[in-house]
């Protein structure tokens, strides 16, 4: 990872992006993006190059439980002139719910984040061969080297089986193999292991990042946001491909409310989702900098105190 410098991003950063932009004055992020080091289709290469034909003045790759694809992204978005924010997203449950965490900035070199993203690895791998077993038993002849081979990637998920089955004419579509099989509750869908939230926000935090409830609207979990908040929650994605405008705006109320940062993106996962989302939520310069100036001062606080406990 020699392109990364510990958590993405360096230098007075406030300035170099209100340098960037459409060339009419608006800057626009996408911070929520997965490559084909997890569920994705696209290249970290890709993904830049698909960010910049958008006018992405800024961009985070937020694979799933890996922060693999980060280098060759900061790479390619350094290539471009784009500003690149180290990012990955966890699996987590707070009171029996399922929630994503992003977190930004975390240090890609950091060993407990690591060790830990290897167990939730695992996991995903063995949990293939679970889902795979399921599937044999309905009579649907998928091989699990099948979906490793087409995966070829250290976080496997769902989306990859479905993928599979497709590929291999055992399903019709990505949806389809979705709907008969894969989505929660049907034959052949497996729970995920879940990290804690708490625990989650704990191992962003340490590895030096903030930690993010993405796509709250998918998680129906809005009463535990000012509980979390509360605990540690730094910001929430307020703009996401499957928030509608008045949700976007509810999603602001509460951030505002909790003093929480805003953050957005398209969580675009390349041609495994049907089509590529990537620059079609676009965040508003102002809130990407205040996620970068909440960094710095977080940073500044931590040098304080190291130097105070020296
Ligand atoms: P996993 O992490 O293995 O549970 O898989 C979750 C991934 O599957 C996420 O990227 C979801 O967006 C994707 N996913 C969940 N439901 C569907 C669906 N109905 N169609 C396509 N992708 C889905
Ligand atoms: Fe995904
Ligand atoms: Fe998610
Ligand atoms: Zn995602």
């Amino acid at each position: 990872m020699n392109a990364l410098p510990s958590g993405g991003s360096t230098r007075s950063e406030a300035a170099e992006l209100a340098a960037a932009g459409d060339g009419q004055g608006a800057v626009f992020a996408d911070l929520h993006l997965h490559s084909v080091f997890s569920d994705g289709t696209f290249t970290p290469e890709d993904l830049a190059g698909r960010g910049r034909a958008a006018g992405l003045a800024a961009m985070s790759l937020t694979d799933h439980d890996t922060v693999e694809g980060c280098a060759r992204m900061a790479q390619a978005c350094q290539a471009l002139g784009i500003h690149f924010i180290v990012g990955t997203e966890l699996t987590a449950e707070f009171e029996d719910k399922e929630l994503h965490l992003i977190g930004y900035f975390v240090d890609p070199h950091n060993e407990k984040l690591l060790a830990e993203m290897k167990k939730f690895q695992a996991v995903r791998k063995s949990r293939i061969h679970e889902m795979v077993a399921r599937l044999n038993q309905l009579n649907i002849p998928l091989r699990a080297e099948a979906v490793f081979a087409l995966a070829n990637c250290q976080s496997p998920g769902r989306p990859h089986v479905a993928r599979a089955l497709v590929k291999q004419g055992l399903c019709p579509s990505l949806e389809e193999a979705f709907e008969r099989f894969l989505k929660k509750g049907r034959r052949a869908w497996v729970p995920k292991c879940k990290i804690s939230a708490l625990a989650a926000m704990a191992l962003i935090h340490q590895a030096g990042g903030l930690a993010v409830m993405a796509h709250p609207g998918l998680n129906h979990a809005d009463d535990l946001i000012p509980a979390l908040a509360a605990e540690g929650l730094d910001g929430l994605e307020c703009f996401h491909t499957k928030h509608t405008a008045k949700l976007s705006a509810h999603y602001l109320n509460v951030a505002a409310r909790l003093n929480l940062l805003v953050t957005g993106g398209s969580d675009c996962h390349g041609f495994s989702k049907g089509r590529p989302l990537i620059g079609g939520v676009k965040l508003p310069g102002i809130y990407w900098q205040k996620l970068l100036a909440a960094r710095q001062d977080r940073d500044g606080r931590r040098a304080v105190l190291t130097a105070a406990s020296a």
